[in-house]
């Protein structure tokens, strides 16, 4: 029986866009070969990875400026490419601590020029967005994280900033309708919104690059990934397929349709867990709260293995929070349906039942 799949990432992916993939396994569009065999040169795959820069550029009306990218390496990649390809020798770059993913990128920057922390909530296990900091006048970037995965918060508006925004959207691109022209840069592993893991999509403005004066790696350099249209090496073909297939879901059901399912959705797991006496939040401002990660807790701890083990008995799986957060974190990303929601409900509430 399919398991209705919380995890944070990997995460769900919806069933249409697995049976495709499946069968692209097998046999690639009646080509007689497996998406698996076949040639990155192909006109077949030059179709594939076309498709899918365009649908991103599409859903998120990207104006000519901008360059999409689908790379290696993850996420994690991008902390020390986003301050090798953008911060010039001896330069300044801006980053707000909201989570571990940005201590990440904060630790990768600083190998390459200074880094000023704007504003972190460390202090307070990043249970909430600091809102009120300065720029410093001299830095290239601001760096964000729009979702905190692992925390439960998310930035619900992009800082205002006199420098172009770069943001990490891993765990929330194209869960809602957003200019990204708010944002010099955007990049997000595919895993959690838009695919499987594999593929890193980068959205880039183009003036921002080749101001560095740094001599970069040729695999380092965006330039290199541009000028050869994501194909200067030998791309993940499957996992840009994956995120192909991914892309066409999300653009047949509409980013505003999107979007407003997920609020739904976040909407009826939060008033849950405010109703019930056996949870809470572990998000101090209601207004950072994720649409993505609902990150919860049992008022006494020593309830929490019992729903943990009564979320499994009910095949709902990946629900235990991030080590240094504890508690609960349900992922209810686009491809989780209002019905998964509403059986995690169910199994709260059938839990304050049985051990109020
Ligand atoms: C998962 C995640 C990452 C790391 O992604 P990898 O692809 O595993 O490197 C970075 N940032 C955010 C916000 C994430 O959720």
């Amino acid at each position: 029986m399919k398991k209705l799949n919380f995890y944070s990432g990997p995460a769900i992916l919806p069933p249409s866009v697995l049976e495709k993939a499946a069968q692209a396994v097998l046999d690639f569009n009646g080509s007689g070969l497996s998406i698996l065999e076949i040639s990155h040169r192909s006109s077949a795959f030059q179709e594939v990875i076309d498709g899918a820069s365009a649908l991103v550029r599409e859903l998120y009306e990207l104006p000519t400026d901008y360059e999409v990218l689908f790379l290696t390496g993850g996420a994690s990649t991008q902390f020390p490419l986003i301050p090798y390809n953008l911060l010039p020798q001896g330069g300044t770059a801006a980053y707000l601590e909201t989570g571990q993913w940005a201590e990440n990128a904060i630790k990768e920057a600083r190998l390459f020029g200074n880094v000023a922390v704007v504003a972190s909530s460390r202090e307070a296990n990043f249970s909430y967005i600091p809102k009120q900091y300065n720029v410093p006048s001299n830095a290239t970037y601001l760096h964000v994280t729009t979702n905190n995965t692992i925390y439960g918060t998310q930035l619900h508006s992009i800082p205002q900033s006199h420098c172009p925004i770069v943001a990490d959207m891993s765990s929330d691109i194209f869960s809602r309708p957003f200019d990204a022209t708010q944002c010099g840069v955007i990049y997000a592993g595919a895993q959690k919104n838009m695919g499987a893991a594999g593929t890193t999509v980068v959205i880039v403005r183009k003036d921002l690059l080749g101001k560095t004066n740094r001599a970069i790696p040729t695999m380092f350099d965006y330039q290199t990934h541009i000028a050869k249209g994501s194909m200067f090496n030998t791309p993940p073909v499957f996992a840009i397929y994956v995120s192909y297939l991914t892309l066409q879901w999300i653009k047949q059901r509409g980013l505003a349709k999107i979007g407003s399912d997920n609020q739904q959705k976040a909407d009826t797991l939060y008033a849950e867990i405010d109703r019930n006496s056996l949870f809470a939040t572990t998000v101090t401002k209601p207004e950072d709260r994720s649409q993505m990660n609902v990150t919860f807790k049992c008022n006494k701890p020593e309830q929490e293995q019992t729903f943990l083990d009564l979320a499994t008995q009910n095949n709902c799986i990946g629900i235990k929070g991030y080590r240094t957060v504890g508690g609960f974190r349900a992922s209810i990303y686009n491809a989780m349906d209002l019905a998964g929601v509403q059986t995690l409900v169910q199994l709260m509430q059938h839990f304050e039942e049985q051990y109020a």
